[in-house]
């Protein structure tokens, strides 16, 4: 039997578990064991029940993601798998509108903005988020060229510059920034779109101009829908997609589905080395240590660091080089009839250039069904990033006056409105940044796994940070090491369809 060792008990290492399972039930001759630092498992997705104090019902409080996008087939493919796909939870999108601060006022994001490219005419022409000036500047993305490339010339740069360049500066601070740049809790002075949103640069080149390739993709996006209609009794399919017990509705059954008996959690791997007859040792922080035939590390990389630093000195280098930001949700229960706002709307976002310390809102209640009982509401207010790290120095209290102070002013909530229980959740380095160079130094990590028989990393640090991509990690991590098994696996060889 061999054995491979899983550090780490978020959804990619808990992905990794799952894959080795599946091969087990296959026939293959493979185990494995999962350490988990903290004392529960699920990493950065966690989901607590709140029970409404009046009995009226359950609060389902999402602490890190809310959802995954719904076009990537990752999180469907183990829904089904795990018998909980009939759970999942589209958006109510009869109440769906975003509003975006701007010169401390609120308007409405326009119909068919994708990414941050305005696709409707009318509905951009006639917005007030933009000057006239900056509407002007966003339509000459019409006529400027793409960025010439020389033969070969690896194609990258900034979110920054890339939207100044075809958009404008207001197009970014105004929409690009808290939309794009958000979705990473990232600078996008620093942000690489190479490694982030490469069919950015894929459209420019292809289009010569983003508002075409947008329009184009809308128009396709309606083809596809028009042509595979939603069937009787099918589920609708919303941009994005949750689970009607929370995100950690997933982990969880992919746990169950992995076994939990082969998981051990709050205790940590101190340090790993290889055996000179082959294979793993880990030193765990109980003073324990176990063998096992090949190792996964699925920790953030900021903790793969120093575990990698005695193997190999170039991947810890690159694993070092990766910065990362924190952030913290706070989430605020009340009663419905003492809001006083509109809660129509899935929630605000506020651009840097407003200067806030609040990043964005989500009105969770509305955006979720069943996220709080009838006739309450539940907001969750989103502070961090790397713009703001010195709010996290503040107690959960101070944060959660900053939050509802922030609600007053800028979502208009009712100053007399009694909280009825909040929670904090905060995510210390939480967030990987994928700055430019981060694809060649996640080439630099896989190559040179590549060259250590039994190794392979996985997680939202590499490849991608939305819960679909850290399964996917952890399942090409798995697929790493069957290959220098010659373990070849049916389910390797199914095409995924995206979904519309
Ligand atoms: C606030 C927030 C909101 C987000 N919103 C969304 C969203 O809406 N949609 C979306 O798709 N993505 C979202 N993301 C991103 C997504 O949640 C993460 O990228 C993903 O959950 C990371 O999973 P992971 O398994 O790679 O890492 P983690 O979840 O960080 O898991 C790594 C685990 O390794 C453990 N560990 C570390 N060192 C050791 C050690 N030495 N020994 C044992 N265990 C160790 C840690 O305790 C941790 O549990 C959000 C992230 C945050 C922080």
């Amino acid at each position: 039997m061999k054995h491979i060792i899983i550090i780490g008990g978020g959804v990619a290492g808990l992905g990794a578990a799952y894959k080795i399972r599946r091969a087990k039930s296959e026939g293959y001759e493979v185990e494995f064991t999962l350490f988990e630092k903290d004392n529960r498992l699920g990493g950065k997705i966690q989901t607590e029940i709140v029970p409404d104090p009046f009995e009226m019902g359950n609060f389902i409080v999402d602490g890190g993601p809310d959802c995954f996008l719904t076009e990537k087939p990752a999180c469907h493919r183990i829904a089904r798998l795990t018998g909980i796909f009939d759970d999942e939870l589209p958006t109510d999108d009869s109440r769906k509108r975003t509003w975006i601060l701007s010169r401390g006022k609120l308007h409405e994001m326009p119909d068919g903005v994708m990414m941050f490219a305005p696709t409707k005419l009318i509905p951009f022409a006639t917005t007030g988020l933009f000057s006239w000036g900056g509407k002007i500047r966003m339509a000459m993305d019409l006529l400027i060229p793409p960025k010439k490339l020389a033969p070969g010339e690896f194609n990258d740069e900034t979110l920054e510059s890339f939207v100044v360049r075809r958009m404008g500066r207001e197009c970014l601070d105004r929409l690009a920034e808290p939309l794009v740049g958000g979705i990473h809790a990232s600078d996008p002075a620093q942000m690489s779109l190479a490694a982030t949103f490469p069919r950015l640069l894929e459209m420019e080149q292809n289009y010569g101009s983003l508002l075409k390739a947008f329009i184009a993709v809308r128009r396709k996006v309606e083809e596809m829908r028009r042509k595979y209609p939603i069937k009787p009794g099918e589920k609708r399919r919303t941009f994005f997609t949750s689970f009607v017990n929370g995100m950690q509705q997933l982990t969880d059954s992919m746990a169950d589905a992995a076994g939990r008996e082969r998981m051990r959690t709050g205790v940590f791997v101190t340090s790993i080395q290889r055996i000179s007859k082959g294979g793993w040792h880990v030193l765990l922080s109980d003073g324990s240590s176990m063998d096992g035939d090949a190792i996964i590390v699925a920790t953030e990389s900021w903790t793969a660091e120093p575990l990698l630093r005695p193997l190999d000195g170039a991947i810890a280098d690159a694993l070092a080089a990766i910065p990362t930001s924190s952030s913290a949700t706070i989430s605020i229960a009340f009663n419905e009839n003492e809001v006083g706002f509109d809660l129509n709307a899935f929630g605000v976002l506020c651009p840097l250039v407003e200067n806030r310390a609040l990043m964005a809102a989500t009105y969770s209640s509305t955006k979720w069904p069943g996220r709080a009982p009838k006739e309450k509401v539940l907001l969750r207010g989103f502070v961090g990033g790397p713009h703001n790290q010195e709010i996290l120095k503040h107690s959960d209290e101070e944060l959660v006056q900053i939050v509802l102070d922030e609600f007053r002013d800028i979502l208009g909530l009712n100053p007399f409105a009694k909280p009825l229980f909040y929670r904090v959740f905060r995510w210390h380095l939480g967030m990987p940044q994928y700055t430019l160079g981060h694809l060649e130094r996640v080439e630099l990590i896989e190559n040179r796994c590549a060259q250590i028989p039994g190794l392979a990393l996985a997680g939202g640090s590499y490849r991608g940070v939305g819960v679909p991509n850290c399964i996917e990690s952890g399942e090409k991590a798995v697929s790493k090491i069957f290959r220098e098994w010659e373990i070849d696996l049916a389910e390797d060889h199914i095409e995924e369809k995206r979904y519309y």
